[in-house]
């Protein structure tokens, strides 16, 4: 189900809680969302739609990718950059890794570690950050 953009930046600057399997179907939701607003944006977390869970998705060269709890293990080169945001306006100054390292539960619920650098690699670095309520 699409659900509604949060612009909320009191609900958005909230640490996201640990996501389980009763949130799988919020999981979809998120992944109907990010595909509902695939030309505008390539990734979004859950407190985007309101819901204050660890749960990440994004496009991975168009694919859809789904995360549980991510945490960046690893992160490398470090670069400034510009990003914008589906819940603010405009664009904002920001510094991003090239290379990262994430750990996290697939939607089996099994903890798995997976390398990412350029672009894909600013997009989970972005939604990370909303899990922790930093916004750009
Ligand atoms: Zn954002």
């Amino acid at each position: 189900m699409v659900r509604e953009i949060c612009k909320d930046v009191i609900l958005l600057s909230r640490k996201a809680m640990e996501a389980m399997a009763d949130d799988l179907p919020l999981a979809q939701d998120l992944l109907d969302t990010l595909r509902f607003h695939a030309q505008e944006c390539a990734g979004m977390a859950a407190n985007m739609i309101g819901e204050n869970k660890s749960i990440i998705v994004f496009s991975d060269n168009g694919k859809d990718c789904l995360m549980l709890n991510p945490v960046i293990v690893k992160k490398t080169d470090a670069y400034q950059t510009e990003e914008g945001c589906l819940s603010l306006t405009g664009k904002r100054p920001c510094t991003r890794y090239k290379s990262i390292k994430v750990q996290y539960q697939n939607e089996k619920l099994q903890s798995r570690i997976k390398s990412y650098s350029g672009f894909t690699a600013e997009i989970i670095q972005h939604e990370i950050d909303h899990l922790s309520g930093i916004l750009i």
